[in-house]
């Protein structure tokens, strides 16, 4: 089974392949060129089916089995912002640095010195013949300070439930065991199971 991921975003693919050892996984980028998608939905379900859908077109093999990841963060001061627009908070050519420093700004303006939060992750799957999408959720703190240099995006700022470090400070398999990626590409990786063509073991 050939697996291409519908994303070019570099700490998606590292976490990605971490959680899919045993399996090859292809960012689409490595068999055509990287081309603008656009992500108009209303959910994180409906974006991730968008990117999945778009790079299967694209793609133009019905044996590849493409699998999308869209997520966020919800700040509960802010009313569940950034959400969708996670990746786009300071603009749209905003680096990933320039929405961890404005989402610390706008925690900062309600004069909260930190807000729960939850990152939510929407996996989707298309294949030539079916599309699905299962989710996962990580729960926690957004603080108003950035602490530690791993992971990627928002880490630096958030803490984990039942933690008193920033995901920032914390070691990848660390993250691999609580992230909402991994909850979300853990009920994936079921789906997949039933798509590979297997002799039943009766
Ligand atoms: P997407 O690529 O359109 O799904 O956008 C995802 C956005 O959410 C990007 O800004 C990411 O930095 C952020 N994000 C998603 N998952 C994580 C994570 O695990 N850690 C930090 N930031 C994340």
């Amino acid at each position: 089974m050939k697996l291409v991921l519908a994303t070019s975003n570099k700490g998606k693919v590292r976490e990605i392949k971490a959680l899919f050892e045993e399996m090859e996984v292809i960012p689409y980028g490595e068999i055509i060129e990287e081309f603008e998608i656009v992500e108009d939905g209303d959910t994180f379900k409906e974006n991730a089916l968008i990117k999945a859908r778009a790079v299967f077109k694209a793609l133009d093999d019905d044996s590849v089995v493409v699998i999308s990841d869209d997520s966020g963060i919800s700040v509960d001061v802010l009313d569940g912002a950034p959400g969708i627009y996670s990746a786009r908070y300071a603009g749209l050519d905003a680096t990933d640095k320039d929405n961890l420093y404005k989402l610390l700004d706008a925690i900062k303006e309600k004069g909260a010195l930190s807000s729960p939060a939850h990152y939510t992750a929407a996996i989707a799957i298309v294949t030539k013949d079916s599309e699905s999408c299962v989710h996962g959720w990580m729960h926690g703190t957004a603080m108003s300070y950035v602490s530690g240099e791993g992971g990627f995006g928002y880490d630096p700022m958030f803490v984990p439930l039942g933690l008193d470090k920033t995901l920032g400070m914390l070691d990848d398999a660390t993250k691999r065991k609580l992230s909402h990626r991994s909850k979300g590409l853990s009920l994936a990786k079921i789906i997949l199971q039933t798509l590979k063509e297997e002799a039943p073991q009766i």
